[in-house]
Protein backbone atom coordinates (compact mmCIF):
# COMPACT_ATOMS: atom_id res chain seq x y z
CA UNK A 1 0.00 0.00 0.00
CA UNK A 2 1.31 3.83 -0.62
CA UNK A 3 2.24 5.45 2.72
CA UNK A 4 2.38 8.73 3.43
CA UNK A 5 5.39 8.54 5.69
CA UNK A 6 7.90 7.02 3.22
CA UNK A 7 9.60 9.20 1.52
CA UNK A 8 8.69 10.13 -2.43
CA UNK A 9 10.97 9.68 -5.68
CA UNK A 10 10.43 10.95 -9.13
CA UNK A 11 12.14 9.78 -12.14
CA UNK A 12 11.06 11.91 -15.39
CA UNK A 13 11.17 10.40 -19.14
CA UNK A 14 12.59 12.81 -21.53
CA UNK A 15 12.34 12.56 -25.25
CA UNK A 16 15.31 14.82 -27.03
CA UNK A 17 12.82 15.67 -29.70
CA UNK A 18 9.17 16.86 -29.56
CA UNK A 19 7.01 14.53 -29.29
CA UNK A 20 4.14 13.63 -31.98
CA UNK A 21 0.71 14.86 -31.60
CA UNK A 22 -1.64 11.68 -32.71
CA UNK A 23 -4.45 12.73 -34.57
CA UNK A 24 -7.11 11.92 -37.14
CA UNK A 25 -5.54 12.46 -40.80
CA UNK A 26 -8.50 13.62 -42.65
CA UNK A 27 -6.40 12.63 -45.94
CA UNK A 28 -5.12 9.32 -44.33
CA UNK A 29 -8.50 8.96 -42.14
CA UNK A 30 -6.89 7.08 -39.59
CA UNK A 31 -4.77 8.29 -36.43
CA UNK A 32 -1.60 9.48 -37.78
CA UNK A 33 1.39 10.86 -35.67
CA UNK A 34 1.58 14.56 -36.38
CA UNK A 35 5.31 16.35 -36.46
CA UNK A 36 6.15 20.14 -36.29
CA UNK A 37 7.66 21.74 -38.51
CA UNK A 38 9.17 24.33 -36.57
CA UNK A 39 7.25 26.83 -38.32
CA UNK A 40 4.25 29.28 -37.57
CA UNK A 41 1.74 30.77 -38.94
CA UNK A 42 -0.01 33.86 -38.58
CA UNK A 43 -3.36 35.60 -39.28
CA UNK A 44 -4.08 39.40 -38.37
CA UNK A 45 -7.81 40.40 -38.82
CA UNK A 46 -9.12 43.87 -37.39
CA UNK A 47 -5.95 44.10 -34.95
CA UNK A 48 -6.44 40.67 -33.31
CA UNK A 49 -3.84 38.10 -33.67
CA UNK A 50 -4.04 34.35 -34.82
CA UNK A 51 -0.96 32.06 -34.56
CA UNK A 52 -0.42 28.60 -34.78
CA UNK A 53 2.89 26.00 -35.13
CA UNK A 54 2.41 23.89 -38.18
CA UNK A 55 2.20 20.37 -38.18
CA UNK A 56 2.76 17.63 -40.67
CA UNK A 57 0.92 14.41 -41.02
CA UNK A 58 4.35 11.86 -41.03
CA UNK A 59 2.25 9.65 -43.77
CA UNK A 60 0.88 12.22 -45.99
CA UNK A 61 2.43 15.25 -45.16
CA UNK A 62 -1.02 16.94 -44.74
CA UNK A 63 -0.68 19.95 -42.07
CA UNK A 64 -2.30 20.82 -39.01
CA UNK A 65 -2.35 24.17 -37.47
CA UNK A 66 -1.95 23.67 -33.25
CA UNK A 67 -3.67 26.69 -31.94
CA UNK A 68 -1.03 28.96 -30.05
CA UNK A 69 -2.95 32.46 -29.65
CA UNK A 70 -6.28 32.98 -31.09
CA UNK A 71 -8.19 36.72 -31.13
CA UNK A 72 -5.82 37.94 -29.49
CA UNK A 73 -5.57 41.95 -29.90
CA UNK A 74 -2.09 42.59 -31.12
CA UNK A 75 -1.99 45.61 -28.59
CA UNK A 76 -1.75 42.75 -25.91
CA UNK A 77 0.87 40.70 -27.63
CA UNK A 78 4.40 41.29 -26.80
CA UNK A 79 6.84 42.29 -29.22
CA UNK A 80 9.22 39.65 -28.55
CA UNK A 81 6.16 37.54 -28.87
CA UNK A 82 5.03 38.81 -32.15
CA UNK A 83 8.85 39.01 -33.44
CA UNK A 84 9.50 34.83 -32.75
CA UNK A 85 6.07 34.34 -34.14
CA UNK A 86 6.70 36.18 -37.61
CA UNK A 87 10.07 35.13 -37.89
CA UNK A 88 8.93 31.13 -36.64
CA UNK A 89 12.03 31.17 -34.09
CA UNK A 90 13.61 28.15 -33.49
CA UNK A 91 14.09 28.43 -30.08
CA UNK A 92 9.96 29.57 -29.42
CA UNK A 93 8.54 26.72 -32.04
CA UNK A 94 10.89 23.69 -30.08
CA UNK A 95 9.57 25.20 -26.53
CA UNK A 96 5.78 24.90 -27.64
CA UNK A 97 6.52 21.44 -29.41
CA UNK A 98 7.26 20.52 -25.76
CA UNK A 99 4.72 21.87 -23.94
CA UNK A 100 2.48 19.01 -22.63
CA UNK A 101 -0.36 21.84 -21.60
CA UNK A 102 -0.62 23.40 -25.03
CA UNK A 103 -0.49 19.78 -26.67
CA UNK A 104 -2.20 17.62 -24.77
CA UNK A 105 -5.61 18.77 -25.61
CA UNK A 106 -5.52 18.27 -29.17
CA UNK A 107 -4.06 14.24 -29.27
CA UNK A 108 -2.05 11.80 -27.79
CA UNK A 109 1.61 12.51 -27.34
CA UNK A 110 4.07 9.75 -28.94
CA UNK A 111 7.69 10.29 -28.28
CA UNK A 112 10.04 7.93 -30.65
CA UNK A 113 13.18 9.72 -29.96
CA UNK A 114 16.17 8.64 -27.75
CA UNK A 115 15.17 9.34 -24.23
CA UNK A 116 16.64 10.36 -20.73
CA UNK A 117 15.62 8.73 -17.80
CA UNK A 118 15.99 11.92 -15.11
CA UNK A 119 16.06 10.65 -11.65
CA UNK A 120 18.00 12.06 -8.01
CA UNK A 121 21.63 11.04 -7.49
CA UNK A 122 20.93 8.59 -4.91
CA UNK A 123 17.95 6.76 -3.62
CA UNK A 124 16.42 6.58 -0.04
CA UNK A 125 17.99 3.46 1.45
CA UNK A 126 14.57 2.79 3.21
CA UNK A 127 11.39 1.77 1.48
CA UNK A 128 10.21 5.03 -0.68
CA UNK A 129 7.26 5.28 -2.87
CA UNK A 130 8.52 6.19 -6.73
CA UNK A 131 6.08 7.87 -9.38
CA UNK A 132 7.21 7.81 -13.21
CA UNK A 133 6.46 11.11 -14.91
CA UNK A 134 5.92 10.39 -18.70
CA UNK A 135 4.45 13.56 -19.52
CA UNK A 136 5.61 13.46 -23.18
CA UNK A 137 4.38 9.73 -23.92
CA UNK A 138 7.94 8.18 -24.27
CA UNK A 139 6.75 4.45 -25.81
CA UNK A 140 9.46 2.49 -22.97
CA UNK A 141 7.88 -0.16 -21.41
CA UNK A 142 7.39 -0.32 -17.62
CA UNK A 143 10.33 -2.93 -17.08
CA UNK A 144 12.88 -0.82 -19.20
CA UNK A 145 12.14 2.00 -17.28
CA UNK A 146 12.63 0.32 -14.15
CA UNK A 147 15.46 -1.79 -15.12
CA UNK A 148 17.17 1.16 -16.23
CA UNK A 149 16.46 3.48 -13.10
CA UNK A 150 17.49 0.76 -10.75
CA UNK A 151 20.57 0.15 -12.61
CA UNK A 152 19.65 -3.62 -13.33
CA UNK A 153 19.20 -6.09 -15.97
CA UNK A 154 15.19 -6.03 -17.00
CA UNK A 155 15.85 -10.38 -15.92
CA UNK A 156 16.32 -8.96 -12.59
CA UNK A 157 12.87 -7.48 -12.34
CA UNK A 158 10.76 -11.18 -11.45
CA UNK A 159 13.04 -11.78 -8.68
CA UNK A 160 12.70 -8.28 -7.06
CA UNK A 161 8.78 -8.78 -7.67
CA UNK A 162 8.87 -12.11 -6.16
CA UNK A 163 10.68 -11.02 -2.76
CA UNK A 164 8.69 -8.57 -1.88
CA UNK A 165 11.12 -5.29 -3.07
CA UNK A 166 9.21 -4.21 -5.98
CA UNK A 167 5.42 -3.22 -5.56
CA UNK A 168 3.62 -1.86 -8.91
CA UNK A 169 0.70 -0.15 -8.34
CA UNK A 170 -1.54 -1.19 -10.97
CA UNK A 171 -4.23 -3.83 -11.75
CA UNK A 172 -2.22 -6.32 -13.27
CA UNK A 173 1.68 -5.32 -12.79
CA UNK A 174 2.58 -8.49 -14.89
CA UNK A 175 1.19 -7.46 -17.52
CA UNK A 176 1.68 -3.56 -16.93
CA UNK A 177 5.46 -4.18 -17.16
CA UNK A 178 5.64 -5.24 -20.58
CA UNK A 179 3.34 -2.24 -21.62
CA UNK A 180 4.17 1.18 -22.65
CA UNK A 181 5.11 3.10 -18.96
CA UNK A 182 1.65 5.46 -18.39
CA UNK A 183 2.46 9.03 -16.70
CA UNK A 184 2.28 9.12 -12.97
CA UNK A 185 2.92 5.16 -12.70
CA UNK A 186 3.37 4.69 -9.04
CA UNK A 187 5.53 1.82 -7.69
CA UNK A 188 6.78 0.95 -4.13
CA UNK A 189 10.81 -0.41 -3.39
CA UNK A 190 11.78 -1.34 -0.43
CA UNK A 191 15.51 -1.75 -0.97
CA UNK A 192 15.79 -4.07 2.47
CA UNK A 193 14.13 -6.57 0.90
CA UNK A 194 16.49 -7.33 -1.59
CA UNK A 195 19.25 -7.63 0.97
CA UNK A 196 17.16 -10.09 3.26
CA UNK A 197 17.22 -12.24 0.19
CA UNK A 198 20.84 -12.24 -0.95
CA UNK A 199 21.59 -13.18 2.43
ZN1 LIG B 1 -2.10 11.84 -43.38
Amino acid sequence: MLSHTQPTVLWTLRPSSPPAVVRTCPRCDDARPFDSSGRFRLNANKRRLDAWLIYRCRHCEATWNLPIVERVPLARLSAADLRAFESSCPERARRIAFDVGVLKPHGTLQSDASTTLDKPAAHPVNTFDLVLANPLGVAWRLDRVLATGLGIRRADLPGLWRCGALEVHLPRPERALRRPVADGTRCTFRPSAVFHQKE
